[in-house]
């Protein structure tokens, strides 16, 4: 079978959900049985996010074979089997990059280079690279319709159409039917401009996805299918909800995947939906709660941490608890008091750049190893865990990593500048390299030690975890800090790399280099997730018996 691709554009406004609705498409059309990519296409210059400021672009999410990619594809994950690569996301700059060094190369042999046909060429081919077995693909075209950086991409979805044919691809268009309290009346207006807009460049959406605060009432939808030259059936509403788990089933519900699988002439069976249902009952009903501060620099904007937001409330889902997130930001800590930490269940300090807020999760990190608070350290997190014990447990005035104070007298934490890739080439670099793709990239093997929590969260020897940073733990001071109770007790197979350490006389304190959220899912949550917030939540339970006495 030739796969099917479906592609899903934005109208009105940003920040729709867009990512959300492709993931729950792929969602549903693997609980019929079908096999699913799914891909992001990025309008904007840049090569990738890796070098974009997460206030500007949300977290970066890296995939197994190291591309750092836009944050959706941590919902296409999270939501799906599929397993993203370097070729699920691409970008505006990407695609002109191999255009460009295609044509110094004098590949174009004297022809004009231009947008139509050798942009969109370019992108129909990434596109179509498909992975063999799939079935569907399921293709989302970031920014909004209007956006002049987006037309490129909707030309070649158009040409497609007319390349592969009305039953291998299906246009969906996400917009927004907003209520207006005055009127007290939804609006259907900003849908019919934005398809008209759509239609203007070719496209004509088979199905709209109709972003809304109540169920749309079927006149409505009449009216939209009608100004808008779809089906009445084909009229679906995005409901808004508290769980985004949620919103497969709310699709299912609106008869968004029988509508999918029959306009592209799909068998498929009626999906099975119990373990959505499942999830959803354990997030809004748990039995217990549990608190965990989250220290951080970009507590501002939670889209900077949606992995590991959403990896907290798989560690709930393990534990039946919900997890109430209290965000500290660490500048704030080094101004002020700990007070922020007071009652807190567990302390986790997410991975970052830059030197903004470092003495303040080096205290509150102080702190959890005083008060024996579990502690949870993810990347930087590690970093500065080292530096913390290295400081406060091995006397090591000043230590620090070379990252934030090259002449440090103890570079713990410092910049290895010959290093081998994924792929076993050799790579150089130092402090003055491209900042663009030459970190640690993607999943690299880890050898855990037995008896360890690590050992006992995973029960496996060896585990791949995915990477994303430049320094690493110092090995030269090992020695020294294995003396003070800390332990390695991850590492890679060389023995020269330390991916995750452990304090002894602590009742959870672990911390590791790579970044566990990104493999954690609500239908298998990461074990060090799960491990964590059961020990958050034994530590809220004897704190509670301590008050009693
Ligand atoms: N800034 C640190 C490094 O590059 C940590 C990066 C991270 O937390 N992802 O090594």
């Amino acid at each position: 079978m030739r796969q099917k691709f479906i592609f899903i554009t934005g109208g009105v406004v940003s920040s729709l959900g867009k990512g959300i609705a492709s993931a729950s498409i792929g969602a549903l059309l693997e609980a019929r049985g079908l096999t699913v990519m799914l891909k992001k296409l990025d309008p904007y210059i840049n090569v990738d996010p890796g070098t974009m400021s997460p206030f500007q672009h949300g977290e970066v999410y890296v995939t197994d074979d190291g591309a750092e990619t836009d944050l959706d594809l941590g919902h296409y994950e999270r939501f799906t089997n599929s397993i993203g690569s370097k070729k699920s996301n691409f970008t505006t700059g990407q695609v002109y990059d191999t255009v460009i060094s295609r044509e110094r190369k004098g590949e174009y042999l004297g022809v004009t280079v231009q947008v139509i046909p050798h942009i969109t060429d370019e992108i129909k081919k990434r596109i179509l690279d498909v992975d063999d077995g799939i079935d569907i693909v399921v293709v989302e075209i970031g920014g909004t319709v209007g956006d002049i950086e987006s037309l490129p991409f909707l030309e070649a979805i158009r040409q497609l159409r007319n390349d592969l044919g009305k039953e291998y691809t299906l246009f969906i268009h996400l917009t927004l039917v907003p209520f207006i309290k005055s009127a007290d009346e939804v609006k259907t207006k900003p849908t019919q401009h934005s398809v008209k807009e759509l239609r203007e460049i070719g496209i004509q959406p088979d199905i709209l996805i109709c972003r809304a605060e109540k169920f749309l009432t079927q006149p409505i939808k009449d009216k939209i299918a009608l100004f808008c030259n779809v089906e009445k059936d084909a009229v679906i509403t995005a409901k808004d909800v508290d769980i985004i788990y949620e919103v497969p089933l709310l699709f299912y519900k609106e008869g968004l995947d029988e509508k999918i699988t029959r306009l592209l002439n799909i068998w498929s069976r009626k999906p099975d939906l119990s373990k959505w249902e499942k999830i959803v009952n354990t997030i809004k009903s748990p039995k217990k709660q549990v608190e965990i501060a989250l220290v951080g620099k970009y507590v501002s904007l939670k889209d900077s941490y949606k992995s590991l937001n959403e990896a907290l409330v798989h560690g709930g889902i393990a534990n039946n608890a919900r997890v109430n997130i209290r965000y500290v930001d660490s500048e704030e800590i080094e101004s002020g008091t700990l007070e922020q930490l007071d009652g807190i269940d567990g302390i986790l300090i997410p991975g970052g750049f830059g030197d903004r807020g470092i003495e303040g999760k080096i205290a509150a990190i102080k702190y959890a190893r005083e008060h024996k608070i579990p502690f949870f350290g993810l990347c930087l997190g590690m970093q500065l865990a080292v530096i913390e014990i290295s400081r406060n447990l091995a006397g090591l005035k000043d230590a620090h990593s070379t990252e934030f104070n090259e002449n440090t007298p103890y570079p713990v934490i410092y910049l290895i500048e010959e290093w081998i890739d994924r792929e076993n080439r050799m790579q150089k670099r130092d402090k003055f390299s491209n900042k663009g793709g030459t970190m640690r990239l993607g999943a690299y093997k880890c050898l855990l030690k037995q008896g360890s929590l690590a050992h006992k969260a995973y029960m496996q020897d060896a585990v791949f975890e995915r990477h994303r940073h430049r320094y690493e733990f110092n090995m030269a001071f090992r020695k020294t800090l294995e003396d003070c109770g800390m332990e390695i007790t991850g590492i890679s197979p060389d023995g020269k790399l330390a991916e995750i350490i452990e304090l002894k006389g602590h009742p959870w304190f672990l911390a590791c280099q790579f970044h566990p959220e990104f493999k954690s899912k609500p239908f298998d949550p990461h074990p060090l997730f799960k491990e964590f917030i059961k020990a958050s939540l034994k530590h809220r339970q004897e704190k509670s018996k301590w008050k009693k006495k």
